[in-house]
This record gives C-alpha cells, sequence and structure tokens, in this order.
C-alpha cells in the first residue's frame, strides 16, 4: 500500500486530496496546524484504518514514521485576507515548510508535489500565462509575502531536484472553488455567496473589469493527481481557462441565488492581478488533462453545499476568522 503525507490536509485543497488518495487506496496521513484548515474537512475520515491526522505546524521539524512514497504540500494560507492577516506565518509555511518536507523527502526517498499558484506570475502583462512567463510581482507589496514564499519554494524544490536528484513536481493552481472553501476566507466566490446568503449586497472591489477564470475543484484534483504520477519535474498550470469579468461573476452568483440584493463596488486592494487565465497546453499535452465540469455546474453544486451547514457552521463562518 503506497503511503502519502498531505501537508495542509484539513484545509480545502487538502482534505480533497485526503478523499482523493483514499478513494485510489492510498494510506494517508493528513498534517495540519488548524490555523486556517478545519477538522470538519476531514472528520468524515477519521474513522477509517488508512487516515491519520497529525496536529502539527510544517514550519517545524517534522517527523512521520514509518516510509512514505509521497509527500504534498499543501500548507499555506491561501486566501489574500488571510495572508495578510499572518503574512509571516504565510512565509514560513511556504520557506522553512517546504524545507522540512524537501528534507523529509530525502529520508524517505518520496517523491514530493508542491503546490504553486498562479500569483508567482503576479500582475502579469502575458495573457494567458504560460508556464515560461516569469510574472510581474512587487515583493514588498501585501502580495508579496505569499506570491514570494511561493516563488522561494519553487526555487527550492527545483534547487533539491538538481542538487539531490529529488523527484519532484510543481502545480501552479489557479482560483479554484468547491465544496469546503471556508465562507469567511475573503475570496470573491464564498464572498459573493455568503452575501447573498445573509440579504447583504455583493462587495465588487474596483469597477469589476479584472479577469479571473475559475477551476472547480474536482477537476483540479484530478490534474495533481495525474502530475504526481507523471515524470515532469518543471511547473504546470492547472486550471480553467474559461475567463470572466469579477463584474459579470457577480451577476451569475446573483442570477444563482436569486438574491434581491445588487453589486457594490469597494476600492480595489493593492496590487489585485487585472486579469488571469492559465494556459493549459502543458497540462493537455502532458497529463492528457482538461477541466470536465463548466461554471455553471460547479456553482451550482457549491451553493449547495453552502446552502446545506447548518445555521451553526454558517454563524461560525460568518466573520473574518481572527487569528
Ligand atoms: N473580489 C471582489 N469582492 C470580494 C472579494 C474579491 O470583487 O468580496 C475580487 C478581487 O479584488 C479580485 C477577484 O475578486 O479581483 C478575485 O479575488 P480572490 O480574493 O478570490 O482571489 P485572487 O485571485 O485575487 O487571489
Amino acid at each position: 500500500m503506497k503511503r502519502i503525507l498531505i501537508t495542509g490536509g484539513a484545509g480545502f485543497l487538502g482534505s480533497h486530496l485526503c478523499d482523493r488518495f483514499i478513494k485510489e487506496g492510498y494510506h494517508v496521513i493528513a498534517m495540519d496546524n488548524l490555523i486556517t484548515g478545519d477538522l470538519k474537512n476531514i472528520e468524515h475520515l477519521f474513522k477509517l484504518e488508512h487516515f491519520e491526522f497529525y496536529h502539527h505546524d510544517v514550519s517545524k521539524f517534522i517527523h512521520v514514521p514509518g516510509e512514505l512514497d509521497y509527500i504534498l504540500h499543501f500548507a499555506s494560507p491561501a486566501s489574500p485576507i488571510d495572508y495578510l492577516k499572518i503574512p509571516i506565518q504565510t512565509l514560513k509555511v511556504g520557506s522553512l515548510g517546504i524545507h522540512n518536507c524537501l528534507g523529509l523527502a530525502r529520508v524517505k526517498h518520496a517523491r514530493v508535489l508542491i503546490a504553486s499558484t498562479s500569483e508567482v506570475y503576479g500582475d502579469p502583462n502575458v495573457h494567458p500565462q504560460p508556464e515560461e512567463y516569469w510574472g510581474n510581482v512587487n515583493p514588498v507589496g501585501p502580495r508579496g509575502v505569499y506570491d514570494e514564499a511561493k516563488r522561494f519554494q519553487e526555487a527550492m524544490t527545483m534547487a533539491y531536484h538538481t542538487y539531490h536528484g529529488l523527484e519532484t513536481r510543481i502545480v501552479r493552481i489557479f482560483n479554484t472553488y468547491g465544496p469546503r472553501m471556508r465562507l469567511n476566507d475573503g475570496r470573491v466566490l464564498p464572498a459573493f455567496i455568503g452575501q447573498a446568503l445573509r440579504g447583504e449586497d455583493l462587495t465588487m472591489f474596483g469597477d469589476g473589469s479584472q479577469t479571473r477564470a475559475f477551476c472547480y475543484v474536482d477537476d483540479l484534483v484530478e490534474g495533481i493527481y495525474r502530475l504526481l504520477l507523471s515524470d515532469y519535474a518543471q511547473p504546470v498550470n492547472i486550471g480553467n481557462p474559461d475567463e470572466i469579468t469579477i463584474k459579470e461573476f457577480g451577476e451569475e452568483i446573483i442570477k444563482l441565488t436569486g438574491t434581491s440584493q445588487k453589486l457594490i463596488s469597494l476600492p480595489l486592494p493593492t496590487d489585485d492581478p487585472k486579469q488571469r487565465k492559465p494556459d493549459i497546453t502543458k497540462a493537455k499535452a502532458l497529463l492528457g488533462w482538461e477541466p470536465k465540469v463548466t461554471r455553471a455546474e460547479g456553482l451550482k453544486i457549491t451553493y449547495e453545499y453552502f446552502k446545506s451547514l447548518s445555521p451553526e457552521d454558517l454563524h461560525r463562518m460568518a466573520h473574518h476568522k481572527e487569528f
């Protein structure tokens, strides 16, 4: 039986990865310090014989008994609101955290896959973004703590690959959504759906002309699964290229939820990228992967999930998390 360590295993993406690798017959060890992760995302797995949970901060030395075949490094705050509130931890988990994972991988002879991000492209001057684009990042702006941590993480991972011959994979994740996002994580989709559910106006930043392209979580997990099992060590974009302006996206959420509230404009945050859309030529050619779930289908499932939360959960998630 293959054994896999998933850091950030109680988070949005980490928990979906735990589900997938359990389904594939792996022994899954999830690790999380629960700062932004939530045990509710994985509590259905605790009864399984081949699931373990370690409450641990991966920025500190990691010890895992027994063999490991794979390590997925998904621990990190990932929404602008979160990493602005905990900037130092964000820098540490992307730097010290990956160093610990890579060291552990050497000892265990494990293959490492790291969660990188479209944020490595910053506010991109090339559109859509291919993997060869080096980006336009402000290191000292508010997003710098996340963007530079992820860029350092890629550099460190590549160094272990070339210097130590470690097997490594790098996925650059574009905006992804689905069940288990935190309603209060500040990202646009949970923000809009949460506001619609509470009968508040939807807070569009700026004039809403900035674009994003949203990928449903199951598609993303499939891409990551294929990349892990591939033999390709260079970065690969995984995302849905179906681009939309934030204004149009808000209008879609208004229609979906049937809310009588409207879009209101708030100031655009500093360094908010004006456009973003993945070039997925590489993922298609190397992994035979492309997204299958349309935004209409994915948004419907996600809305049903948020609607199904208990009043207690909704209350817990109604305000920004205090760290
Ligand atoms: N956004 C918005 N209203 C919100 C939250 C976000 O208009 O309440 C915008 C934000 O300015 C950005 C886009 O939606 O242009 C996506 O933001 P998100 O935080 O989801 O992710 P990002 O892609 O910026 O990391």
